[in-house]
């Protein structure tokens, strides 16, 4: 079953698209966290980051190169932003294709919530 990533990749699912390379595209994500919430999205299918191959790194480096300027054009650098994938179920992972969150305009506060047995 193809997932929801992979449906708006192929143009069958819409979505508001910010950019778009032959390698990744980026969208905003439809329940936004944050002011600035975009996904970026590898075109190729990889389900988590367990599943990156190490021939991988070149793709993962453009995630992150395409998120910091998409930043710079939603004004968010200087103020701050926050780059997160989350993996598997602990992590609370909705759809399993590898996915950059770009979460910005906004304090965001603390990385997780803290539990009295984690600190
Ligand atoms: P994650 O929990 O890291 O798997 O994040 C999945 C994200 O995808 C969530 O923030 C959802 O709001 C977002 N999302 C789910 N369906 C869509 C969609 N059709 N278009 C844009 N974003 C979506």
């Amino acid at each position: 079953m193809p997932t929801l990533f992979e449906k708006i990749i192929a143009g069958e699912l819409p979505a508001t698209i910010v950019y778009r390379d032959p390698r990744v595209i980026a969208f905003l994500d439809i329940r936004p966290a944050a002011p600035v919430h975009i996904l970026i999205v590898p075109n190729k299918v990889i389900p988590t980051t367990d599943d990156i191959q190490d021939d991988d790194a070149s793709l993962i480096g453009h995630m992150v190169i395409v998120a910091r300027d998409l930043a710079r054009q939603q004004g968010i650098a200087k103020s701050g932003y926050r780059l997160v994938i989350n993996c598997n179920p602990d992590s609370g992972q909705e759809v399993y294709h590898l996915h950059l969150h770009l979460l910005g305009g906004r304090p965001l506060g603390p990385l997780v919530q803290r539990t009295e047995r984690n600190g």
